[in-house]
């Protein structure tokens, strides 16, 4: 079998578990898990992680169905990147993939909790397994902690880690309503993460399929 063969199989097994996941649910986490599903690509090369479904992508059933899809897929086009690519050549997926409702504030959504994060974590152990990607993009504070360790997003946004064999670069959060982009310094901090990206789709030949990965 070959890799690309190998990773699809491996991915398309865990769907059926993520669909089936109900752990937050009967631990007492969330009133009801509605897992999304994992969006399987050919031979994805960039892995994009997020903080947690949002009520749009709850309602519509898919990663990043929201404001802050387009907000992504809008810094990928300044990235150089063709239009539509981070639709159809990244594996999107985030910390956890249930939606955790409001925020009991009222304020936003709730984060999801260190405990769902954990029950989550093996699906996305999993899927990097499977993928084994040189590019992973950490979209929001919690899930650039959960990789880079806790630190302030001005000490990471900008930057690129080397961490496992592939490397890691740091977004904000892009729910077009972050009140941290509303500061020109980190508006330019924003501006260089986007500098590395473009740096890095060309040095790692990220818009085409590797020779290894051809049919
Ligand atoms: S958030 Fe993850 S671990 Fe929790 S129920 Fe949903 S799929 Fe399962």
């Amino acid at each position: 079998m070959r890799s690309d063969e190998r990773q699809a199989s491996n991915l398309a097994g865990l769907v059926g578990e993520v669909l089936a996941c109900r752990l937050c649910q009967t631990g007492g986490y969330l009133a009801a898990a509605n897992p999304i599903r994992p969006a399987l690509i050919e031979a994805p090369r960039i892995v994009l992680i997020g903080q947690a479904p949002g009520p749009v992508t709850d309602r519509k059933g898919y990663h990043f169905a929201g404001p802050a899809g387009s907000f992504l897929s809008a810094w990928l086009d300044r990235a150089g990147f063709p239009p539509n690519y981070f639709r159809e050549h990244v594996y999107l997926t985030s910390l956890t993939r249930c939606f955790p409702g409001k925020s009991p504030s009222g304020n936003g959504d709730r984060p999801p909790s260190r405990a769902e994060m954990g029950l989550c974590r093996p699906f996305l152990d999993r899927e990097l397994a499977a993928i084994d990607p040189p590019l992973v993009l950490l979209v929001g504070k919690l899930a650039i902690d959960a990789f880079l360790g806790k630190q302030p997003l001005t000490a990471t946004v900008g930057q690129v880690f080397e961490r496992d064999g592939r490397l890691w670069l740091p977004l904000p959060h892009a729910s077009g309503v972050s009140r941290w982009l509303n500061a020109p310094e980190n508006r330019a901090l924003l501006d260089q993460a986007l500098s590395e990206l473009a740096r890095l789709r060309v040095e790692l030949s990220l818009q085409g399929r590797p020779a290894t990965m051809a049919t």
